[in-house]
Parts: C-alpha cells; structure tokens; sequence
C-alpha cells in the first residue's frame, strides 16, 4: 500500500484504529483547510486552517516540506485521524504522527507541525488566552528577529549582498543573515574551483559586513557546503568579521564538535531536526553553541518548549530558525516569549512585497522587534483576500 492509499484509507476510518467508535465518544476536531501562495523560487507559503466542532478556527504554517502536495495530504491524514479527539490532545497527535514523520521525513513533519500549531490556536481561542499563557506565561513581550536576506537576493555577488543588507538595515533590523557559500559545488570537485567560492563567499560576507557598520549583528550560514578542514579553515578567515554565529558548516556530528571547538565565534545550528531525540543528540555531541530548532520542522510549539529546555538544562541558547510566513513566525514567538533561554528569531526579510497582508491584523515589526499579541490564540487570522490573490 503506498503512502497516499494509507492516507485515503485514514481518511475513511478503515485502517486506524483510532478511529474506532470506542476512541471516538464525539467529533471535537473538524475539518481541515489547506492554502498555497505563491512566494519565489525557494518555496511556497503552505498554510493550515483546522475548525473544531465549536466552530472556532485554529491556523499553522506547514511549508518548506519539500513536497507540499505530500504535506497537505499528510496535514489532512492527521486532522482527520484527530477527528474525535479534542483540541488538547497534542501529545496523542503526536504519538500517532511519529510513525509517519519517520517514513516521510520532512513533509510527514511540516503536516504534523502545521496540526500541532493549529490546536494550540485553538486552545488559545477556547480559553480566551493568548498562547504564550498556556505555555509558562510571558518573560520577552517582545521578539527579536534577525533579517534573514539569503531568500530575497537575487542579484548574488557581494554588492548584490551588500545592498539587500543595507535595505533590511533601513528597515530596522539590527541583525542581518546570509548564507554566501550557497553556489560552492560539491565537496569532490576540483579542490581550485572549491577555494575560488571559498574566497567568493567571503567576499560576500566582508561586503555585508561593511554595508552594516561594525555595531550591527552579522550571522553567516554555511548550509553544510564545507568538509571539517575547509570549514576550520573557514572560521579562522571569518574571525576578524566579528559574526554573531557561524551556522552549519559541515555535515556530521563529531565534524560539527571539532569546528565548535576551535570556532573563534559562536556556532549554530539544528533547523532540521525533528524531536527532542534529535537534538538529544545533537547537544550531547556538543555540535553548536546555541541550538535552532523550527517550529515547522521540529515538532511544532510543544516540542520547540522542550527542544528549549534540554538547551537550557545544557546551558546553550535557543533561536529558532524559521524563514516562514507570518503564521509560523507568530507561532514561534509565542514559545519564544516564554524561553528563558530565548536569544534570536529568524525574519525571511524582503521575499514578498504583500507578505505582513498575509495575516489580519497586519504583521508588524518594530525595527526588527516582532510584539506578542494578547488577543487569544496567536491573535491573527489569514487574510483570505492576500491568500486569494496569490494562490498556487
Ligand atoms: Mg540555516
């Protein structure tokens, strides 16, 4: 039976037995709604609107799976399994999910995340609270975000860099990333051409560097394109740029140790692992100096509290990653009001011109600072009419 058979099959209540009449006293989770818009050539925005039997709405933000037909499939496998349970029952969607998330991988756990940021929406609304209530009660009213520029580049040479830099500066932010060593080729390619991206990667990153000024945070995202002696190498040529964090240099996890180890800078990372047994893992092998997980990616709001803890209980920073649309940012900074091992938020800065009309109110950002609503739930709803417009 392939996946979407499995799925259909869900949907029918046929094969899971969950779906049993002894599991299901009542319906109390309803429907679900899937969106799609159009954003760029890096992703899509995927969207989820679940109505519960009160008829009360919760939202989640499921994109960047990989595959978004298999997200959206996947999302309503799960809504539909969660007929009949109520909208609490977060660790028993997450129980029932994990089998998938392990078949699936990433669009199994964008599904998941998106149904899981959908209920405490809901919860949220039910009790008349804002989220950040329900999960230990409010130390950062407001979140910082670092403007995330890699997405929205498009002109990629280092005065290309330099000027979408500027304009997230004139924005407001005080943080800036970018990820400059995207177009290095494979690590088995001629060592010549690997040391002229190298260099060109860091071209970029000085660019960036001078169009901010010495005050303003610098972040610099590898995206694993580097081996452990490149990457060591790496981190002592980027020493005198004074960056905020060094992120993903190489793949590995004993590899990740040794470039944390000898990192004149702090190291980041974490954005795609799910659970807390992957970043369990990932701590214990002393990979990163502060830890990122997504609320897309890893679980969703209860899962990043307890990826955020065992960092805490480890004595490592949390900052999530989250180059997403509103929905997801808003669900993250809900949690992140709460970590008292809070330090950054992620900002995908420029990507569209319409996006703070993707959510009613408004998203709005204070020079770089997102503020926490207390209207329940996350206190946004979608925009329909944005939605409508640019949809797939
Ligand atoms: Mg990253």
């Amino acid at each position: 039976m392939d996946r979407r058979s499995w799925l259909t099959g869900a949907a029918s209540g046929l094969l899971l037995p969950w779906t049993s009449a002894a599991q299901a006293p009542r319906p109390v989770v309803g429907g679900l709604e899937t969106f799609r818009v159009r954003v760029n050539r890096r992703g899509e925005w995927v969207l989820f609107r679940l109505t519960a039997s009160s008829g009360l709405t919760g939202i989640g933000d499921a994109s960047h799976g990989g595959d978004d037909e298999l997200a959206m499939s996947l999302g309503r496998g799960f809504a539909e399994a969660m007929k009949g349970r109520g909208i609490f029952d977060v660790e028993w969607l997450r129980r029932t999910a994990l089998p998938e998330v392990e078949r699936s991988k990433r669009p199994a756990a964008v599904a998941l995340g998106g149904i899981e940021q959908c209920l405490w929406d809901l919860q949220g609304k039910a009790l008349g609270l804002p989220v950040y209530k329900l999960f230990g009660g409010m130390l950062h009213p407001r979140i910082r975000n670092y403007a995330n520029i890699n997405r929205s580049t498009e002109e990629r040479s280092p005065a290309g860099f330099a000027a979408m830099a500027r304009q997230a500066v004139s924005a407001g932010f005080d943080a800036v990333k970018l990820a400059p060593f995207d177009d290095m080729p494979r690590l088995d390619a001629d060592p010549k051409l690997l040391s002229e991206f190298t260099e060109l990667g860091v071209e970029r990153t000085r660019a960036v560097r001078e169009a901010i000024g010495p005050e303003k945070d610098l972040l610099i995202d590898v995206h694993s394109r580097m081996d452990l002696p490149r990457g060591l190498e790496l981190a002592q040529r980027l020493a005198t740029l004074n960056l905020y964090w060094l992120e993903e240099v190489c793949r590995g996890l004993p590899e990740l140790a040794a470039i944390n180890k000898a990192a004149p800078m702090p190291t980041a990372g974490g954005e795609s692992l799910f659970g807390t047994k992957g970043f369990y893992e990932y701590i214990k092998a002393g990979a990163v100096d502060i830890v990122m997980p997504d609320i897309k990616y890893c679980g969703g709001l209860l899962e990043m509290k307890k990826i955020a803890a065992m960092a805490e209980g480890a004595g490592l920073p949390a900052s999530p990653h989250g180059p997403a649309s509103p929905v997801g940012n808003m669900a993250a900074a809900h949690v992140c009001a709460t970590l008292p091992n809070f330090q950054i938020l992620e900002y995908a800065f420029g990507e569209v011109p319409w996006r703070a009309d993707l959510v009613e109110p408004p998203e709005t950002l204070d020079r770089g600072w997102l503020g926490v609503p207390e209207r329940p739930g996350f206190g946004i709803a979608l925009n329909e009419e944005t939605i409508r417009r640019h949809a797939v």
